[in-house]
């Protein structure tokens, strides 16, 4: 980055230090990951300085016959990899194709129905400071008190006493596997559209660790950047009868031209991931947070559900008498990024929650295993334990920073 460096040295050395930063820090946000190289380098390339409204060989601008050739070999990786007949690669993000499909779908006031936020699910889901909930009727299911698993009877009366004309699966904080199959069949029994929003464990599915929802939904979404290692952006698959109107309702409905340098960082990232490599790296992701979550369970934690089966933990630190947010300040000052999380029908605030949430597929992407997952555990507790001991959190902080220098990060260089 020479050339940055000597035209905005500011901007420069605030990239290094958040490079830095990444590097010497245990970055435990279930939805980050490490790109490689190859990523980071189409991202930064020639691509951002082009315009192309329209799709493959519809375009609204000449010029386009690379970028016409790029978003068509990006969307047939996507198809191939997810076994999906449609693929629309050109969402900036997945808060605007949650948007896009809803818009493609449903007539405004009619229901959509996903999980609470407090319960897990994603704001674009219908939860009332979001968009969604201004447009459609928005309907919330909720995961059982005890068990913290969805109720699936209880997701069937809901949507029957309230036809939802969308059922959205999906979350941010659910520890376990959807049951796409049983979502489907409520779904067809009360005449409502099934998405699957993956942005979390769409690099599970990938690796098949995690129920694939292609076969049962209508319309599958998903982020690439969080399991799937990618750039930040998103794709709707969905089956060939509705690939018309997912595509209208991205462009021209919601956006203008596509960021076509993510677009190429994307078919990288796919490519990537349809390796037997990745296919292993999805399944450390999980072994990893089993190591984890067991080891959190040896030293007195609960856990959301009693544990995990995909990439993530949610602690419900009740029973520690600290709340979520000063655990997560304490860890990010001893060098482990995490952050306050609400748990199942938590008595507090949304900004002042009881718990914290955990993932692993940035420390996995860096090699990290199981035995360095217990060693994260012990370092989780001391400083929950010792939240309010200065001298404990910054001697775990050398740690930290000794330890995470021995696991380059892909794209990174310490
Ligand atoms: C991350 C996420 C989104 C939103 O993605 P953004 O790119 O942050 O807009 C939507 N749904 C789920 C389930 C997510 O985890």
């Amino acid at each position: 980055m020479d050339e940055l460096q000597r035209t905005d040295p500011e901007v420069y050395r605030l990239i290094k230090q958040e490079e830095s930063y990444q590097i010497e820090s245990v970055r435990l946000i279930p939805s980050e990951n490490y790109v490689s190289k190859a990523v980071l380098e189409a991202t930064g390339s020639v691509l951002a300085n082009k315009y192309s409204e329209g799709y493959a060989g519809r375009r609204y601008y000449e010029g386009q016959r690379y970028i016409d050739q790029i978003e068509t070999l990006v969307a047939d990786r996507a198809k191939s990899l997810f076994g999906a007949e449609h693929a629309n690669v050109q969402p900036y993000s997945g808060s605007p194709a949650n948007l896009a499909v809803y818009f493609a779908l449903l007539k405004p006031g009619e229901g959509l129905m996903g999980l609470a936020l407090p319960h897990g699910g994603h704001l674009s889901h219908g939860w009332s400071v979001s968009i969604s909930s201004n447009f459609w009727r928005p309907i919330h299911y909720t995961v059982g008190r005890e068990s913290h698993l969805i109720d699936y009877e209880a997701v069937r009366q809901l949507a029957r006493a309230e036809r939802p004309k969308m059922i959205v699966t999906g979350a941010t904080a659910y520890p376990r596997q959807f049951d796409f199959k049983l979502f489907s069949e409520i779904a067809r029994e009360v005449g409502a559209y099934l998405l699957a929003d993956i942005s979390h464990i769409a690099g599970l599915i990938v690796a098949g660790v995690h129920p694939d929802p292609v076969p049962y939904a209508d319309v599958v979404m998903t982020t690439t950047h969080k399991t799937l290692r990618g750039p930040r952006g998103a794709m709707i698959l969905c089956r060939k009868e509705l690939a018309a109107q997912i595509d209208k309702a991205v462009f021209p409905g919601l956006q203008g031209g596509p960021h076509n340098h993510t677009t190429a960082a994307i078919g990288v990232a796919l490519k990537e991931a349809a390796t037997p490599e990745f296919k292993e790296y999805g399944r450390q992701v999980v072994n990893n947070a089993k190591a984890l979550a067991d080891e959190l369970l040896a030293r007195g934690f609960q856990l959301v559900s009693g544990g995990t089966d995909n990439h993530l933990i949610v602690v419900d630190l009740t029973n520690k008498a600290v709340i979520g947010k000063k655990a997560a300040q304490a860890l990010d000052r001893a060098g482990i990024v995490c952050n306050h999380n609400t748990i199942p029908y938590d008595p507090r605030k949304p900004f002042s929650p009881s718990g914290i949430r955990l993932g692993t597929p940035a420390v996995t992407s860096r090699g990290m295993k199981e035995h360095e997952m217990r060693q994260i555990g012990a370092w989780l507790d001391t400083v929950i334990t010792h939240v309010n001991d200065e001298t404990v959190i910054g001697r775990v902080a050398g740690e930290v920073r000794e330890f995470s220098r021995q696991f380059p990060a892909p794209g990174l260089v310490a």
